[in-house]
């Protein structure tokens, strides 16, 4: 009997990993399609600096525009392309796009320093990453210091000695290199050290306590202030209140980006975004000398 149930459980498990398969090879499908057919566009999303609300940069976050779903969020496809290798497509296209909008932007007059664009591991190991990135600035004409690369803490240390000389040829051509996410990994600052960095974005979930939760105040000044001191750029993540703003400017944070000044937009919207951020931050300072 046991037998019985135990070959039954076999083929129902057998059954739904059809379905699953089935599923997986519609979903990759679609998601070379989307490619074909120009459905992935990209947001991009103001960072500032803290003191000046000045525009640092911005950081390039990928969407589906798929015709029946709308827009699709990439946490929903992001790991179903790694998985099935498309990232290497999806990846390449998001880089040449990018560096392309920041000719377009120089063009119109609008001026975006910087664009950070998300690599994930997957394109971490392909062997042509690096000329591939130095032939989507080449055919936009953008000075490699205006593209900054956006990596994860797991992705780094799944094979950190070949990360390290991936990370040194990148620094040669003249990107700037960013932890994403930096304190939900595993790794410790003396690790991250053998790394050739230029930033760390504190996570978003470092800033979400801010400045109530005493625990949140406590780590956030300890990276902020460990970080600086290590020479990282620091740039807090998800910034939503003027109060977690208040405090990250007097904690020493480089640059800030968040839904308190802006959600990631098409770049037809980024100049408008741009006039408003600048017109704040004038209003701000005008009230702050006002209180001297
Ligand atoms: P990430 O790189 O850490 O990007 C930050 C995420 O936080 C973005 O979500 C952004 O929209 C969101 N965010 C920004 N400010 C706030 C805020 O104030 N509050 C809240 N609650 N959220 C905020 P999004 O756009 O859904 O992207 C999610 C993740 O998908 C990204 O996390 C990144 O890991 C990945 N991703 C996005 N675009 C790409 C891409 O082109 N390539 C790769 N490989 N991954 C990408
Ligand atoms: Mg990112
Ligand atoms: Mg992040
Ligand atoms: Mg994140």
């Amino acid at each position: 009997r046991a037998k019985e149930q135990g070959k039954n459980t076999f083929q129902f498990f057998n059954a739904d990993m059809n379905s699953q398969t089935v599923e997986r090879l519609l979903l990759e499908n679609a998601l070379r399609q989307a490619l074909e057919k120009g459905e992935f566009e990209l947001h991009y999303q103001p960072q500032l600096s803290p003191l000046r609300g000045e525009l640092l940069g911005v950081e390039t976050l990928i969407r589906w525009r798929h015709p029946q779903l709308g827009l699709v969020s990439p946490v929903r496809f992001i790991p179903l392309a790694e998985e099935t290798g498309l990232i290497k497509q999806i990846g390449a296209w998001v880089l040449r796009e990018a560096c392309l909008q920041m000719a377009r932007w120089d063009a119109q007059g609008v001026h975006v320093p910087r664009v950070a664009v998300n690599l994930s591991a997957r394109q971490f190991e392909q062997a042509d990453l690096v000329s591939m990135i130095d032939g989507a600035l080449e055919a936009a004409g953008i000075d490699a210091s205006r593209l900054e690369v956006e990596l994860t803490e797991s992705l780094l240390m799944q094979k950190p000695e070949e990360a390290v000389l991936v990370l040194r040829q990148l620094k040669a051509l003249g990107v700037t290199l960013a932890l994403d996410d930096f304190g939900t990994g595993y790794s410790s600052l003396s690790m991250l050290k053998r790394f050739p960095l230029d930033t760390l974005k504190i996570d978003r979930s470092f800033v979400e306590g801010l400045p109530g939760d005493d625990d949140s105040v406590a780590i956030a000044q300890a990276i902020v202030a460990m970080a600086r001191k290590l020479r990282y750029t620091v740039v807090a993540e998800g910034v939503e209140t003027a109060a977690q703003s208040a405090f990250l400017r007097d904690n020493g944070c480089n640059a800030l980006q968040g839904y308190l000044f802006s959600r990631p937009l098409p770049a037809a919207e980024l100049p408008a975004c741009i006039d408003r951020l600048a017109v704040a931050a004038q209003r701000e300072a005008e009230v702050e000398y006002a209180a001297l």
